[in-house]
């Protein structure tokens, strides 16, 4: 037999027996599918969660403690999407295979790793297995054939037409918004984007003037440090001539037409100054500032946060500071450097914006030093920076892509990623030696798991070269280390060898405090508690808070590269489309979380609601 068969038959084989020991509830059968180290991780589909688990044990009992209540069925190899191949995985060869499935509440789809089993003698057993709502029934999105029809403008001369329809539709005079998206970048226009085609009635507010000024306000030289094929906004992705890294005023103009386009209710120049939120009416009180400096009381049930993992300037405490007689700014604050040619600039910070900063100043005639406060990691942009994208070059379609790489667990990325930083270290090799010469302190992350968890972990702590680390090597731009300054003084930095670094500009490139902080201070430091971290790991293996239920009902956060709003957004949306359906609990407790019934029940009885 062919090797693509003999793939598909192993995997329409393992997929029979899951489908068998689901429905017989035989937990014994069903560990037995699996290897001992095996992962199972659900986005909604069984448990209404994002959540890993790990074990065959513990996969078994949490595939089969959900069953009755969803009752899984129509597992199969999904003909649609890419076919089961042989692919190479954190290390490990395995059999990988797209496959489609059914629940009473939905249908989802899910990737599945076969890899031999141990005694040899066997069949494959699984070591990954990923399941994921993409719909529920009843409430589907209507692309291609089901699209709306817009009869009600088209067909009656006398009526509204749409762009009447949609000026009311924005203006919510009348009305609340079912969900309010604060912030209206990526992460806020996607979440707008889903839940407008789940027919969720979604108004966007930013502090901004301008759709896109959260990317045009960025620094002068800004362009996007991974490649536009990676980076698609849902429904509209990029049109296929653009340049391998967008500039940022053309992100800027893309949102602009993506908010138009996907007719998304968007007020700009609106600060959102905080509000509570009402237990007992389930529905919040939180005020909107307008442009002309009115304010509006709004009562959504939800409140979305898309205000940026780089949202409120992290501005350290350093006292001599006060000393220096020139200008401070934030990177944030920093725009364009030619006001500073031919003057003298301080940047401190050795992440990405302190980098391009810096590397701007110097283009534009300033004489710069970086100086680094921590350790850093630098790859160059290319090849290195692009090799954990390598999948989305492997052939497959964009959404096939997503699901794989939802599929990969964290425990499993990160050994990947440990891998890529090993492969980038070697191909930068001669940058990192010459940078180490130079005095510049390299690290390449927890466990050598590299940028990417530095990224989700952190939300920095690494620079991807574009020409500032090779200004450093050949001495152009300047470096010194934080822990030789003794202090700020009127004219820059005194050295501890006494040595005056003279500036007229300190950037400080220090990054930018967590999502929590803004919690604490829109919805007062109760709520900051009962929430809890925001993005980052901790103990788990999920992100936390991010894109589901967070113990505050009503409140949810998004966040993160391109890639994860893209991907993350839809399911997010399905979540809240569920709470206003009835089929979902916003969620209390660690107890409540736990709780599940019969789907059927709740159906009948919203009381029972997981
Ligand atoms: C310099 C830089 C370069 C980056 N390059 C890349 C890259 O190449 N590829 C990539 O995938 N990612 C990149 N990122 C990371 C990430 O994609 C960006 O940070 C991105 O902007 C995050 O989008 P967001 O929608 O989550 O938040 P943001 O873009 O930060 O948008 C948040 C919005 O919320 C608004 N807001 C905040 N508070 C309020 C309030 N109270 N009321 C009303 N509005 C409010 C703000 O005005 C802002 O428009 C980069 C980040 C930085 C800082």
């Amino acid at each position: 037999m062919p090797e693509t068969k003999t793939i598909t038959a192993g995997v329409e084989k393992w997929l029979a027996a899951f489908q068998d020991a689901l429905t017989a509830r035989d937990g014994g059968v069903l560990k037995n599918l699996f290897v001992l180290d095996s992962y199972w991780r659900d986005v909604l589909s069984f448990t209404w969660r994002i959540e890993t688990v790990t074990g065959a044990d513990a996969v078994a009992e949490g595939l089969l403690a959900n069953v009755p209540r969803i009752r899984p069925d129509g597992f199969e190899i999904d003909k649609r999407r890419t076919p089961p191949r042989r692919v190479t995985r954190a290390g490990v060869t395995a059999i990988e295979a797209i496959f489609r499935f059914e629940t009473a509440e939905g249908r989802g789809s899910g990737v599945l790793r076969l890899v031999p089993d141990a005694s040899g003698g066997g069949a494959p057993k699984a070591w990954t297995l990923l399941t994921v709502l993409e719909e529920i029934k009843g409430y589907e999105e209507r692309p291609g054939r089901w699209r709306p029809q817009g009869k009600v403008y088209s067909r009656d001369f006398r009526g509204p037409n749409w762009l009447d329809e949609r000026t009311v539709s924005a203006a919510y005079a009348e009305r609340d918004p079912a969900v309010l998206v604060v912030g209206g970048g990526q992460a806020g226009l996607t979440a707008a984007a889903r839940l407008g085609q789940l027919q969720v009635d979604t108004l966007i507010v930013d502090r901004e003037q301008r759709v896109g000024d959260n990317w045009r306000n960025r620094y002068h030289a800004l362009v996007l440090h991974n490649q536009t094929h990676v980076n698609h906004l849902p429904y509209m992705p990029f049109p296929p001539n653009w340049p391998a890294y967008l500039p940022k005023d053309k992100v800027a103009g893309w949102f602009e037409a993506y908010a138009e386009s996907m007719e998304l209710n968007y007020w700009t120049a609106s600060e959102f100054e905080g509000g509570s939120y009402d237990e007992d009416k389930q529905r919040w009180s939180v005020t909107v500032r307008r442009a002309d400096g009115t304010t509006r009381e709004l009562h959504p049930r939800h409140i979305v946060m898309a205000t940026g993992v780089s949202g409120i300037p992290n501005l350290p405490d350093i006292p001599s500071l006060r000393n220096f007689a020139g200008t401070i700014l934030h990177s944030s604050q920093y725009s364009h450097g030619s006001a500073w040619k031919s003057k003298k600039a301080l940047v401190i910070g050795s992440g990405n914006s302190g980098h391009d900063v810096a590397q701007d100043l110097h283009a534009s005639g300033a004489n710069v030093t970086l100086v680094q406060r921590r350790s850093t990691m630098v790859v160059n942009v290319e090849p290195s920076a692009q090799l954990p994208y390598a999948l989305y070059d492997e052939g497959p379609p964009l959404e096939d892509c997503d699901l794989i790489t939802m599929s990969m667990p964290l425990a499993l990325a990160k050994t990947s990623h440990i891998k890529l930083t090993e492969q980038a270290k070697q191909l930068d090799q001669p940058l990192l030696d010459s940078l180490a010469q130079r005095g510049f302190k390299l690290d390449f992350g927890d466990d050598g798991a590299g940028w990417q968890f530095k990224y989700l972990t952190r939300g920095g702590g690494y620079y991807f070269n574009v020409g500032c680390s090779d200004l450093i090597v050949n001495g152009e731009v300047g470096l010194a280390q934080f822990s030789d300054i003794a202090e700020f003084v009127a004219e820059g930095a005194r050295m501890q060898s006494g040595e005056i670094l003279a500036a007229d500009l300190i950037v400080l490139a220090t990054g930018y405090e967590g999502q929590e902080h803004l919690v604490g201070k829109l919805f007062g430091a109760e709520m900051a508690r009962r929430v809890g971290p925001i993005w980052g790991f901790g103990e788990g293996q999920e992100l936390r808070n991010m894109f589901m239920r967070t113990p505050q009902p009503g409140l949810w956060f998004i966040a993160g590269s391109f890639a994860q709003c893209r991907i993350y957004s839809k399911y997010l949306g399905l979540q809240i489309k569920a709470c206003e359906l009835g089929l979902l609990r916003e969620r209390r407790d660690a107890a409540d979380e736990r709780a599940t019934g019969d789907l059927a029940a709740v159906r009948e009885n919203p009381a029972q609601v997981p």
